[in-house]
C-alpha cells in the first residue's frame, strides 16, 4: 500500500526486489530473518491479531514516553506521563528497582538512541548508567569505544534528538563484553523516526537492520561463558502506528486507529518454544516489567504492575 507513487519510497523497484514476496510468510522472513527463524522456532511471539492473539498498550496515549514508562515501570501513568518532554520519571522502573538490590547494584545498564531515556529511567535518582542520544562512552575506553566516540561526531544522522541505531547498538554490545551487566536495556529508535519522515524504504531497511542487531547480540551472549544459556531477551515496542496507508501511517498517538497495538517476543533458556502464538489471547505492555523480573526468578513487588506473562516461562523451582 505504501510502495507506489506517493513519495514514501525513493526507488520502488529496488525496494520491491529486496523485500517483496507475494507469500506473506516469505515476506516477513525476508524482512526479519532472525525473528522468523530463531525466535519463531525457539522462543515466543505474541501479537498476531490474525489469530486473535493481541498485544496492546494499556496506556491511552500511544506514543513514546508513555509506552516506555509502561514497559519499564509496569504500569500506565496517563496522569503524569502525557508528553515526550524531558521530565524525570516520577515512577520507578524495574531497572531502578533492580539496581537497588545488592545482587544487581551497578550491574544494570541502559542504551538508547533517543535522548529522552536519561529522564525516562531517571538517571539522576536511579544512578543507572544511561547512554542515550548522542552521549559517548566514558571510562576505561576500549579501542572500539574510542572509535565509536569519534565517528559519532563525524556521521551526522537526520535527527536532532535521536542518533542512528548503529551507535546505540555497538556501544551496548561493547558494554556487554566489557562490563558484563546482569541486566541490559537497549532501545533502538530509527524505524519510528523514518516513519515520521515518511521514508518507508528506510523504515524497512532499519527494521531489517534491527533484526540483525538482535541476532548479533544473541550470538554474542550464546558464545559467552557468563551469559550462555542463562540469558533471556524480551523484545517489544513502545506503540504501534495503525494499519492505514498514507498520511496516518507516518504517525501514532490516540488519534491513529490501532496505534496502541504492539507485539512482544521472548527468547531464552526457560521460555517454552511456542513460536508464533496462534491461540487467541491478550497480553499488555504493562506485563513486560513483571515478565522481565520473572526471568530473573523474581516477583515484582509493585501492586500497580501487570502480571508476568504466564506462558513465558516454564515453572522453575528456585
Ligand atoms: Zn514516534
Amino acid at each position: 500500500m505504501l510502495i507506489d507513487d506517493s513519495g514514501y519510497v525513493g526507488d520502488p523497484e529496488a525496494l520491491v526486489k529486496e523485500f517483496w514476496d507475494k507469500d506473506f510468510q516469505k515476506r516477513r522472513e525476508t524482512l526479519l530473518p532472525f525473528f522468523w527463524s530463531t525466535i519463531a522456532k525457539d522462543g515466543q511471539l505474541y501479537g498476531n491479531r490474525k489469530y486473535g492473539n493481541k498485544a496492546d498498550c494499556s496506556n491511552q496515549m500511544w506514543f513514546s514516553y508513555p509506552g516506555y514508562n509502561e514497559i519499564l515501570s509496569g504500569f500506565a501513568d496517563d496522569q503524569n506521563i502525557t508528553s515526550n518532554d524531558k521530565i524525570n520519571n516520577p515512577n520507578t522502573t524495574i531497572l531502578e528497582y533492580l539496581n537497588g538490590q545488592a545482587a544487581y547494584k551497578n550491574k544494570v545498564a541502559a542504551f538508547g538512541s533517543w535522548d529522552v531515556f536519561p529522564y525516562i529511567i531517571n538517571e539522576e535518582r536511579s544512578g543507572i548508567y544511561v547512554n542515550a542520544g548522542f552521549k559517548k562512552a566514558k571510562k576505561n575506553l576500549t579501542e572500539r569505544e574510542l572509535f565509536l566516540n569519534k565517528i559519532q561526531d563525524e556521521i551526522r544522522g537526520p535527527w536532532g534528538g535521536v542518533r542512528l541505531d548503529v551507535f546505540t547498538h555497538h556501544y551496548a554490545l561493547e558494554e556487554l563484553k566489557k562490563n558484563k551487566p546482569r541486566v541490559l536495556y537497549i532501545s533502538y529508535g530509527e524505524t519510528d523516526d523514518y516513519a515520521h519522515d515518511g521514508k518507508y524504504d528506510q523504515y524497512l531497511k532499519s527494521a531489517y537492520q534491527t533484526d540483525s542487531y538482535i541476532k548479533e547480540l544473541w550470538e554474542f551472549v550464546q558464545s559467552d561463558e557468563q551469559y550462555k544459556n542463562k540469558t533471556t531477551f524480551i523484545i517489544t515496542t513502545d506503540h504501534g502506528r495503525g494499519t492505514q496507508p498514507k498520511e496516518t501511517w507516518k504517525h501514532h498517538g490516540k488519534r491513529i486507529d490501532g496505534g496502541g497495538q504492539i507485539w512482544i517476543a521472548i527468547l531464552g533458556p526457560d521460555t517454552p518454544a511456542l513460536g508464533e502464538v496462534k491461540q487467541s489471547g491478550q497480553v499488555y505492555q504493562n506485563q513486560v516489567a513483571a515478565t522481565a523480573l520473572a526471568a530473573l526468578g523474581m516477583k515484582y513487588d509493585q501492586p500497580k504492575a501487570g502480571k508476568a506473562i504466564e506462558s513465558a516461562f516454564k515453572a522453575v523451582t528456585k
